[in-house]
């Protein structure tokens, strides 16, 4: 865990674009109430296949251009080509973003066209053949392993086949335990990976999206946790409450042992990411 240590901690939140007119103006209040936390960039999510192309710049435009905050929107290649690809880019160039998430995404159902792109790997080169260094690059990391990847040693291989390709910075899969973290970077370091690697925080709020989304991205909720979460039925309050006190101590473990900060899943929520982010003490404090 060694190389993380030398990074400064910072907070870093993900939305999602919203679809509705009412979501738009809750994410606006969303996005000034969880301002106060002084996060190095608001991330938007972007839906694979383009699916959500237009609300994604939409949202993402909102940030960068009426906001105090940076925008960085993800960019999935699956389904993509070149052209739609750089067109994307000149955008975010001239709207002055100066970082991307840049993922594969998954194919959509029904949507049968991989595209130009097969790895995020090779939306990384393609962005720093075209753009050089206009863009500080975020990629996935997943200390639980890529549902897809064969075993996490070959996890790892295609990882850093990606730093190679230019990745600046890492944010992870959720996870609800320490340790997969800390054993990915060691296991990191061990293949001589050495970026920022990004804690991404899931806070919960809902049981059964929770275990619903996680069987979905391979992201596993333990079973203790599951336990506790199920057993308090519609005690909302509760759950929110357990939930609340199980992320604000992983959190503070995580930054304990030098994780580079936190990269909140928001869920377009104020709450559950805030109560969390005002408990936390950092190193560089
Ligand atoms: P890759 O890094 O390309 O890896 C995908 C799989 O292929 C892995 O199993 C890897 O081991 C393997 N692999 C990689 N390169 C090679 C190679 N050259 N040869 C053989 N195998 C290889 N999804 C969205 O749709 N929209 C989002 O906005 C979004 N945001 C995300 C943000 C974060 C922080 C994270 C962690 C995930 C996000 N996702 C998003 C989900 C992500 O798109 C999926 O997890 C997807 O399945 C993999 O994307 P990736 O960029 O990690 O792919």
């Amino acid at each position: 865990m060694n190389s993380q240590k030398k990074y400064p901690q910072k907070l870093s939140l993900e939305f999602f674009p919203p679809r509705t007119p009412a979501g738009v103006d809750k994410l606006k209040t969303v996005i000034t109430e969880l301002g106060g936390m002084a996060p190095e960039y608001m991330s938007v999510t972007y839906g694979a296949g383009g699916t959500t192309q237009e609300k994604t710049l939409e949202t993402v435009s909102y940030i960068q251009q009426h906001t105090p905050f940076d925008a960085a929107p993800h960019l999935t290649c699956i389904g993509a080509t070149h052209e739609s690809v750089l067109e994307l880019l000149n955008t975010y160039e001239a709207l002055g973003i100066k970082r991307i998430v840049a993922l594969r995404g998954d194919l959509p159902s029904g949507m049968m066209d991989p595209g130009e792109f097969k790895y995020a790997s090779d939306l990384i080169a393609f962005i720093k053949q075209e753009k050089g260094d206009t863009f500080h690059l975020e990629v996935a990391a997943y200390p639980e392993t890529h549902p897809q990847a064969r075993n996490c040693e070959v996890g790892i291989k295609w990882f850093k086949h990606k730093v190679e390709q230019g990745a600046d910075s890492a944010i992870t899969q959720y996870f609800y335990n320490v340790d997969s973290y800390l054993y990915f970077i060691d296991n990191c370091e061990r293949h001589g990976i050495d970026l920022p690697i990004i804690p991404g925080v899931m806070p919960i709020t809902n049981y059964e999206n929770l275990v619903r989304f996680s069987a979905g991205c391979g992201a596993e909720v333990p079973r203790w946790l599951k336990c506790r979460l199920e057993s308090f039925e519609d005690d909302k309050e509760s759950l929110l409450a357990f939930g609340q006190d199980v992320v604000t101590e992983m959190c503070q473990r995580l930054l304990d042992a030098g994780a580079p900060g936190i990269h909140f899943y928001s869920m377009n929520q104020t709450q559950p990411t805030l109560d969390i982010a005002k408990s936390l003490t950092f190193k560089n404090a």
